[in-house]
């Protein structure tokens, strides 16, 4: 080993620049933060190539004076902290002292500034830690930074940037964080000399999403407020009916800075508790605002984590801001009679939380939205109705082991739980699955539906109850896998393609998977800013609403970008669209479909569950019956 050295400045700089710079987005964050900061008015964006060319931040804020250039792109250069105590009440959203440093380190970087009473400005270069200048420059007062050909100097950093829509996806994203807590401020995006977004001063909250995201999603948001001493909590909620497939859409601002905090993700999840169906994730834009003192910035180097001094508090007022606007407002249209019902016990929770006592409250009902009590009485309903109908078939007076198939075909049908001869033919499109003759000889086997969700059944040993979604969802994964076996899967063109709209981070990611989702015969073209028009959808599909199966993929798609192997991804997309296509439960089912779905379960390998592993069937056998009717 070598002797031990201080390294130089421009050194270190390039390695703290492996923490703040990660991409052209990290940098365009930092010098929108450097803006603000500086009381800008209006911020122009020009970004070319996905930012890996050039990110160019001018603002008209309060400029740098010419001698203190050079300081400026020094590491731990700063005037936002005076004394040491500022720290910890930091009210800019810099203070690191660090980001010019960094990207300058590693980038080409030319800076032009003035302040408002200078009579002139002046301009530095800076390029591989060397500088050049300052020298005077026209300039109008503020500041403007371009960053050309980032990581130019760290090639193995280059190789990772993405492809440029990519880049700009995150750029967008980047840039959303920001603008989304500044209305008073007027921004300008343009990319490759496009305008993408243009956002006056004054903007409505909800006028600046409805430009970002979209209108439809603006139009619905309900407002909420709150104020607790010391904390307020505002902004804009969606309803339930908004949900979507992954917790992206949850943006969170303290003190005018956006972050991800596991505590307020947490109290978002709880307020929306039993008003969404299983991993549905609410989309929110909180703003909070407490006393600098009260919370710690200074904790993740790119200042996207915080760390309160009372996370308990700060718990309690987002459930209760949030959950007392849903509570005060119709939602019936949106979740539906049953989900309101079965969360009762949601407002008593919601003050039981607010109590601080957080992890008292986690999960005692065991996750699901209904009740036990609900739970209980609906399936001992539907016990009740099935044994209504099955001894309605049995002849009366006689109760023993003589009760046979052909003898119940005689009884008539109920209205709530049919019992039904198997059919021998007739073709399913819903379920997709051709019918199969029974075995030659074998007697045909009766079933009933109950609730439009469970199928009953009898085997020679006994009875099997099955979800009839989740056995179709399993039937349809095996059959997807089966074919993108043997290459892609059939796309069907669109003659009119149907738009969706996409988030910045979703388009890239969609381009990202692209070759992926055509394997799957999903065909998305870029169809504007913000909207891709589906092309191609798959044939199996062709009962899914594409729009909503898409917004959902794309949901995914961004969530697991960077994370998942494409492998996994392309397993999480398989499951999703057989549990798109699948009968749902809820959904009457004729004779012949029925038929369909048993005569498949037997092909199907791992028939006995759905491919997120719940169970398909649950099996009675007749020992086991007599055992619990006491007759062995
Ligand atoms: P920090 O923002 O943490 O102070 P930076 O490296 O981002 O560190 O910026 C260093 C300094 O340069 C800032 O403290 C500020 O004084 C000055 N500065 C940077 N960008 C601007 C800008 N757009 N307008 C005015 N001053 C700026
Ligand atoms: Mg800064």
């Amino acid at each position: 080993m070598g002797k031990i050295v201080v390294l130089p400045p421009h050194w270190v700089n390039k390695i703290a620049a492996g923490e703040v710079v990660e991409r052209p987005a990290s940098v365009l964050k930092e010098l929108l933060e450097n803006s603000l900061d500086a009381g800008a008015r209006r911020i122009v964006v020009d970004l070319e190539e996905g930012g890996k060319k050039l990110i160019r931040v001018a603002d008209d804020g309060g400029g740098i004076a010419g001698d203190e250039l050079g300081l400026a792109v020094a590491a731990h250069a700063t005037s936002k902290l005076a004394r040491e105590e500022d720290l910890y009440g930091i009210q800019t959203l810099g203070f690191r002292g660090e980001a010019l440093a960094s990207i300058a380190s590693v980038s080409q970087l030319e800076l032009v500034s003035r302040p408002g009473e200078a009579l002139e400005g002046a301009r530095l270069e800076v390029q591989g830690g060397e500088q050049r200048g300052p020298m005077p420059a026209a300039a109008p007062p503020g500041t403007a930074v371009a960053v050309r050909n980032l990581f130019w100097n760290t090639p193995a950093r280059r190789k990772f940037l993405r492809a440029t829509n990519t880049e700009l996806g995150h750029l967008i994203e980047a840039f959303t964080r920001v603008v989304l807590a500044y209305p008073q401020v007027h921004f300008t995006l343009a990319h490759n000399g496009r305008t993408l977004y243009e956002l006056p001063a004054g903007q409505a909250l909800r006028e600046r999403i409805g430009t970002l995201f979209s209108r439809d999603l603006a139009d619905d948001l309900l407002s909420v407020v709150r104020e607790d001493p010391g904390l307020k909590v505002g902004g804009l909620v969606a309803p339930p009916r908004q949900a979507r497939s992954s917790s992206q859409w949850q943006y969170v601002f303290v003190n005018g800075r956006c972050i991800r905090d596991r505590f307020i993700g947490h109290a978002v999840r709880e307020a929306y508790r039993g008003l969404l169906e299983g991993s549905r994730q609410p989309v929110v834009f909180l703003f909070l605002q407490m006393p600098a003192e009260l919370v710690d910035v200074n904790v993740h180097p790119a200042k996207s984590e915080v760390r309160f001094a009372d996370a308990n508090r700060v718990h309690s007022s987002v459930l209760a801001a949030i959950r007392d606007r849903l509570l005060s407002t119709d939602l019936t249209a949106a979740v539906g009679r049953e989900a309101l019902h079965s969360d009762e016990g949601a407002g008593a929770r919601a003050v039981r939380a607010a109590d601080g006592r957080i992890e008292e409250e986690e999960d005692r009902s065991g996750g699901g939205g209904e009740s036990q009590d609900a739970r209980r009485a609906r399936v001992r309903q539907a016990m009740a109705d099935f044994f209504k109908s099955a001894s309605l078939s049995r002849p009366a007076g006689r109760c023993g082991r003589e009760w046979a198939p052909a003898e119940a075909a005689t009884a008539p049908p109920q209205p709530a739980a049919r019992a039904r001869e198997a059919p021998a033919t007739g073709a399913s499109e819903r379920t997709g699955v051709r019918e199969e003759e029974g075995e030659p000889g074998a007697p045909a086997r009766r079933f009933v539906q109950l609730h439009n969700s469970y199928l009953v059944t009898e085997t020679e040993e006994g009875v099997l109850i099955i979800d009839q979604h989740a056995l179709h969802e399993r039937i349809l994964y095996e059959q997807l896998q089966a074919q993108l076996g043997e290459g892609r899967l059939a796309s069907q063109r669109r003659l009119i393609p149907e738009t969706v709209e996409a988030t910045a981070k979703q388009m890239a990611a969609a381009e990202d998977a692209a070759e992926m989702l055509r394997q799957l015969g999903i065909v998305l073209e870029r169809f504007g800013p913000r909207s891709l028009a589906i092309q191609g959808f798959p044939g199996l599909l062709e009962q899914v609403a594409a729009r909503e199966f898409v917004s959902d993929l794309l949901d995914l798609v961004a969530g697991e970008s960077g994370r998942a192997s494409r492998e996994e991804l392309l397993h999480r997309v398989l499951d999703m669209m057989a549990c798109k296509a699948a009968i749902k439960a809820g959904d009457p089912l004729t004779d012949g479909e029925i038929e369909a779905l048993l005569s498949r379960r037997q092909g199907v390998e791992r028939s006995s569950n759905c491919p997120h592993g719940r169970p398909t069937t649950i099996r009675l056998s007749l020992s086991q019956l007599d055992k619990e009717f006491k007759r062995t």
